[in-house]
């Protein structure tokens, strides 16, 4: 970090200067947490045809005082300050490892991970090779694992992006387009990607009974995915109600409180037993 003193800045107003200075002391703090290992990841069905076929891995701070802190709170944060750089790799790696302990379970061993991408992890030169090489390492199925994009990585260099997915592609990872609906990705772009799955964003998901408008855009993105023979995830499925009109109007798997909560992986492995049984 830099000597900014104090004296390069000046700001008038004492609650932004606050807010910056908690800002500062929350970067401090997360870079402490990556060597200190203070991560853990939870992980969320997702539910195809009334079988588990996958889970998404989303990451948890375990801050020494404040707890458990979301991921909305510190991404944004890793992103500025470039962390998300080793955070990201270790997120993967860990998942990995995990796809790879379960190959031995019959009820594990045919699950997908999930696993959220940054712009900034993806647009590093060497991202494919990470990618490659961490498989490699941890005796991961290339083919069971899927990466999490979301629109705005479309906003520059989609060349770069397009190439980055066909390498991995041609290895066997699969794609999905996250917090569809939500972004501003064009079309045209969305036939050159090769993905495997649009996530529909969850705000059209919370309200698809009370704004026809999002009932329309949920129908309409099912029926994009259809045209390109995309599959659809649904996410932020609470109710049984929705998860019924999600498979109605040709959901492919849903993801969401109804069926379980992001899990620590003990808890996550034992619902996977329970539900697969039933
Ligand atoms: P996301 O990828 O859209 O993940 C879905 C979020 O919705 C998660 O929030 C999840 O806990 C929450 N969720 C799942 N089901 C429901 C539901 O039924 N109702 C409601 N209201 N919420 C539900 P979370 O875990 O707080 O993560 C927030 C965001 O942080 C993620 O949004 C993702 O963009 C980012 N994130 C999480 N883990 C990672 C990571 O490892 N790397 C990167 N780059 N981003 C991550
Ligand atoms: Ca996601
Ligand atoms: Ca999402
Ligand atoms: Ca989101």
């Amino acid at each position: 970090a830099k000597d900014e003193g104090g004296n390069g800045l000046c700001f008038f107003d004492p609650a932004m200067e606050s807010l910056v200075l908690k800002h500062a002391a929350l970067a401090e703090d997360l870079r402490d947490a990556l060597r200190e290992r203070q991560f853990l990841l939870h992980y969320q069905a997702q539910v195809s045809g009334g079988r588990l076929s996958g889970a998404e891995v989303l990451v948890r701070w375990q801050h020494p005082d404040k707890g458990l802190v979301s991921p909305g709170e510190f991404i944004p944060l890793a992103e500025e300050t470039g962390l998300i750089i080793p955070l990201g790799n270790w997120v993967l790696e860990t998942a990995c490892a995990q796809l790879a302990a379960w190959d031995d379970d019959p009820l594990l061993s045919s699950l997908t991970i999930s696993v959220n991408v940054s712009f900034q992890q993806f647009r590093q030169d060497d991202f494919v090779d990470q990618v490659l090489a961490t498989l490699r390492r941890t005796r991961a199925n290339p083919e069971r694992l899927k990466l999490e994009l979301t629109e705005s990585m479309l906003a520059s260099n989609v060349d770069a992006l397009i190439e980055r997915m066909y390498a991995l592609k041609a290895k066997g990872v699969g794609f999905a387009l996250d917090d569809f609906g939500t972004g501003y990705s064009s079309l045209s772009y969305l036939k050159r990607l090769p993905l495997d799955h649009l996530k529909i964003d969850q705000s059209f998901v919370r309200d698809v009974f009370i704004d026809s408008n999002d009932s329309a855009i949920v129908k309409t993105i099912i029926a994009l995915a259809q045209s390109l023979g995309l599959g659809v995830i649904a996410e932020g499925v609470e109710t049984e109600e929705q998860r019924d009109y999600l498979v109605s109007v040709g959901c492919h798997a849903c993801q969401g409180y109804f069926f379980s909560r992001p899990l620590p992986v003990e808890a996550f492995e034992t619902f996977v037993r329970k539900f697969q049984r039933t």
